[in-house]
């Protein structure tokens, strides 16, 4: 059976060309790159040619990028960092609809002592600039919002995020796990101070990232150890998965322009079709001025929408449902319940996530079969104008 893979926000198949590049740091290239011998520290060249492609793809400085094992430790190490850097500043404010790995560490830090304000969002999901003016204050160590949304592909507006941030002394921290390499950023244009990414999101290996820290800013590491990168982030350095980011980096980059291109015209053509082919389906976020070319959520009104992705996998397509977490939590989404959209409606929700391997012959498949499959689930759930 040929699969149709619309989950592309959750993870990306690898490139080959990407595996190729790591294959020799997996077998033959064992040494540790920390070693003094020549058989370890030779793959150092490859660890800093890796930085140059990463920092590229951001508009950034080699000496800015430092290597985690992913976004969620990107996340952790921008918070945790940033409010430990002065006694007197000890406020998080964030938005409310972050990844998990954002909010649960803000609410953990919290717990801790720290300050935490959520900014909201409006009906389309971007951030309400007003609201997040009013929450930062002298106080605030850091203002985290994120680049793009993995449920809804929203936009933030970064620039001005970061404004409200700097004027008010604070550092700016963007989670862009779902922006690079889907869409240009520049974080010396968007005034970022630091930024987070995570290499399986840009068709590279699972378990490798990286942070972005702006020159001059002392970011205490959360993890102490060896003094890998500088002391920014301890730990042996994971070779294989560093080289596969830094070509995903590079082809993220030579592809840019086209994987945009195409992401968006087969993300409109989709959005279309199904709306006509689906009576009673909305897309979520519609309206929002900026959305990430290839991330749709779909709200099949009156239809679980785990019986849709059930019938689905069946026929081997794979989507997501927009309103369980990634740990297959059955809550609502709490990025559609900021938006306000309510309890049943979230629980109706299909996140459909394309990349630059995506075809029109699989875009064609996937909605037919959705415009049956929903057809189906209508006449056991009619939807009622
Ligand atoms: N931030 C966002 C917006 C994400 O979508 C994800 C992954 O789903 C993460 C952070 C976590 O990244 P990682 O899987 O590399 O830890």
């Amino acid at each position: 059976m040929n699969t149709v893979y619309l989950d592309n926000a959750a993870t990306t198949r690898m490139a080959p060309e990407v595996l190729e590049a790591m294959l020799p740091f997996l077998k033959e290239q064992f040494g540790n790159p920390s070693s003094f011998h020549s058989f370890g520290s030779s793959q150092m060249e490859a660890i800093e040619k890796a930085r140059g492609q990463v920092a590229r793809l951001l508009g950034a400085k080699c000496e800015e990028i430092f290597f985690t094992s992913g976004g969620t430790e990107s996340d952790n190490q921008a918070l945790r960092g940033a409010v430990k850097i002065d006694p007197a500043r000890k406020g998080i404010v964030t938005s409310a609809v972050e990844h998990p790995a954002v909010l649960e560490t803000a609410k953990a830090l919290q717990e801790d002592g720290c300050t935490l304000a959520i900014a909201e969002v409006n009906r389309n999901g971007e951030l309400d600039l007003e609201n997040l003016r009013e929450l930062v204050n002298q106080q605030t160590a850091i203002v985290s919002i994120m680049a793009a949304n993995n449920e809804t592909g929203v936009v933030m507006p970064l620039k001005e995020a970061a404004e409200v941030a700097h004027k008010a002394g604070a550092l700016f921290h963007t989670d862009a796990v779902q922006m690079v390499g889907k869409s240009p950023i520049d974080v010396h244009a968007l005034d970022i101070d630091i930024l987070s990414l995570s290499a399986h999101k840009l068709h590279g290996p699972k378990g490798v990232g990286a942070i972005y820290i702006r020159k001059g800013i002392k970011l205490p590491p959360i993890l102490t150890g060896g003094h890998q990168e500088k002391g920014v982030r301890s730990g042996t350095y994971n070779a294989p998965g560093i080289v596969g980011l830094g070509k995903a980096a590079e082809l993220a980059l030579t592809h840019l322009k086209d994987t945009v291109a195409s992401e968006q015209s087969l993300r409109e053509t989709f959005e279309k079709r199904v709306l006509a082919s689906c009576p009673g389906s909305f897309i979520v976020a519609d309206n929002a001025s900026h959305r990430l070319p290839g991330t749709v959520t779909v709200i099949f009104r009156g239809i679980e929408s785990e019986a849709v992705l059930t019938l689905l996998d069946m026929q081997g397509i794979y989507a997501s449902s927009g309103s369980a977490c990634s740990t297959g939590s059955k809550n609502p989404s709490h990025v559609l319940y900021a938006m306000g959209v309510d309890y049943t409606l979230a629980n109706s929700a299909l996140r459909f996530s394309l990349s630059r391997y995506t075809t029109e012959e699989e875009i064609d498949r996937t909605v037919e079969l959705l415009s049956k499959v929903v057809e189906r689930l209508r006449r056991i759930s009619p939807y009622i104008e």
